[in-house]
């Protein structure tokens, strides 16, 4: 990790520096030693060095090309892409019967793009453990009818199990960022959504997109009859369960909605 290139702000390249902190995340990962590891952003490779060590199948993906060529110097058998992650083919991370995790102390000022884009491979990723803002972390994480309650928490709650391990201060980085950060854990066993993701995100968008409205104006714009009778649209978009925003989807399917 030593005489690494200087770190761009832009990049939200802030890099572990405790060894402490460094160890208690890659112990933190649910994995097996032959399982396959995708590391979003190794940077100058805190983390990287020691899942190195721990697994056999480590791949991480970094946009910066000193921090590229940085790490394919200290650990010439790491497979490395030097590509953008949110312009990635993520089929080309999966192996078929392998267990996938990602791990990564995330970019912040993408972090909300790349859950979501972790959301959309589920169905191929056991688990990811995600550093981030702790303020992020906690709208995950949050409970209908609070103020942290939205998109992100609808969608994450409903196809994923999220939890948070534990909270980072600023002074394990290097250079520190300027908010608190926590560790999240996602694990994906839930069973199949009963409607699609397409039109799960179509309705709780505009749902929030709108939350101090009543549900029955914020949705008008699906321009389609609501079952008042099974919903009451009276609410606002912060007062239905995740749970709900999947029964409602699915029902606007039945009723043709979206065709
Ligand atoms: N893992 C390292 C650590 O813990 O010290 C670095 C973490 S740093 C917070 C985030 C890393 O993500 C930086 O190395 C940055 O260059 C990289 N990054 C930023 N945007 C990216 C993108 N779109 N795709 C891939 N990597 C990106």
């Amino acid at each position: 990790m030593a005489n690494h290139p200087r770190t761009k702000k832009s990049l939200g390249q802030h890099f572990l520096k405790d060894t402490n902190m460094i160890r208690k995340i890659v112990d933190s990962i649910p994995a097996q030693k032959g399982d396959r590891i995708v590391e979003i952003g190794p940077g100058a490779g805190a983390i990287t060095g020691l899942m190195h060590q721990v697994y056999d199948d480590v791949v991480a993906v970094e946009i910066d090309q000193r921090m590229v060529e940085h790490l394919a110097e200290e650990y010439p058998n790491l497979k490395i892409v030097h590509e953008d992650i949110l312009k990635s083919d993520w089929s080309q991370f999966i192996i078929a019967d392998k267990p996938v995790h990602v791990v990564g102390n995330l970019p912040y000022y993408i972090t909300s793009q790349i859950l979501f884009k972790v959301l959309e491979y589920r169905k191929h990723i056991n688990s990811a453990l995600l550093m981030m803002q702790k303020e992020v972390a906690e709208r995950i994480m949050a409970e209908p009818r609070s103020k942290e309650y939205g998109i992100l928490s609808v969608q994450t709650q409903l196809m994923s199990t999220p939890e948070i391990l534990f909270d980072v201060p600023p002074d394990v980085f290097s250079p520190p960022p300027n908010v608190n950060s926590a560790v999240l854990k996602l694990t994906f066993e839930k069973p199949d959504l009963k409607c699609s993701d397409k039109n799960l995100k179509t309705v709780v968008r505009m749902a929030f997109n709108q939350r101090r409205k009543k549900l029955s104006n914020a949705l008008k714009r699906l321009e389609t009859e609501l079952p008042e009778d099974e919903f009451d649209f009276n609410l606002r978009a912060e007062a239905l369960t995740p749970d709900k925003y999947e029964k409602l989807t699915a029902r606007l399917e039945q009723l043709g909605t979206f065709s």
